[in-house]
């Protein structure tokens, strides 16, 4: 059984963002990028699986600059087995990575995608659903638990009011929550082996995807200062407050 996960490189999660002064975008010259901590989970979630024998194969796949191999070296340093590499200076939008994947799901056959259930720069949240209406494959999104018998997969997906519990038939496309495990820390001799494994490298063009954007950026700006906070000793003095100064009760 096969497993394909796409990764992508996106500023570290640890790093303050900075716009840029002409509101074009946000800064990222000289700025630490590391792999969508989303993706950190379904790459450890894959190779879960292939620890555990269920899967034999697993695959990263990153669609983006030359750089997005240091992703890739990354997800095969946690365990993945070879990686492909999509180059292109394009700006990406999710419909024309979702066409991507697509091409590659398509030469490589998998029987599972996951993907991270959203990207922490564009928190677009669609990538892995236009995935699975492209192939019309079973999707679940959010999901925080994964068994796989019997050509199924058995998950738990986070949804609005509580859990909610789905078998699909495979091969299906799931993305992955922040509950689904958590991922092991990246060891320097596992990187050094990483190096060694396979990444092939094709274009937009070679698959033939068209990369044009289908949205237009209009501008970026700073979120608004939140207005100073004030500490209340209890609950009695709070709702006096919101009811005799903020009037709002
Ligand atoms: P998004 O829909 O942009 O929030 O991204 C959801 C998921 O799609 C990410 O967590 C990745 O697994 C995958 N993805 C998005 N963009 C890329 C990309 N450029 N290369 C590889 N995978 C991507």
């Amino acid at each position: 059984m096969k497993i394909l996960v796409p990764v992508k490189r996106v500023v570290d999660y640890n790093v303050r963002i900075r716009v840029k002064p002409d509101g074009s975008g946000i800064e990222t010259d000289n700025v630490k990028m590391s792999m969508n901590p989303f993706d950190e989970i379904a790459v450890e979630e894959a190779v879960r699986q292939k620890e555990a024998g269920v899967a034999t194969e697993v695959i990263a796949v990153s669609c983006g600059v030359e750089k997005s191999q240091d992703t890739l070296r990354t997800a095969m340093a946690v365990g993945a087995d070879r990686s492909v590499l999509v180059k292109t200076t394009a700006v990406l939008q999710p419909l024309a990575v979702a066409r991507m994947l697509q091409k590659i799901v398509e030469k490589e056959q998998p029987d599972l995608v996951i993907l991270g259930k959203q990207a922490t720069d564009d928190d677009a949240n669609q990538t892995g659903q236009m995935l699975a209406a492209l192939l019309d494959w079973p999707q679940a999104t959010s999901v925080s638990a994964l068994k796989i018998e019997n050509g199924k997969a058995m998950v738990t997906c986070e949804v609005d009011d509580g859990q909610e519990m789905l078998a699909l038939t495979l091969p299906a496309v799931i993305t992955a929550d922040l509950r689904l495990n958590e991922p092991r820390y990246v060891t320097l001799p596992n990187m050094m082996k990483a190096k060694k494994k396979p990444v092939e490298t094709t274009t937009p063009e070679e698959l033939g995807v068209p990369v044009d954007s289908r949205l237009k950026m209009l501008k970026v700006a700073e979120p608004a200062a939140r207005s100073q906070v004030q500490m209340v000793p209890d609950i009695a003095t709070l709702v006096s407050r919101l009811k005799n100064e903020a009037k709002v009760i």
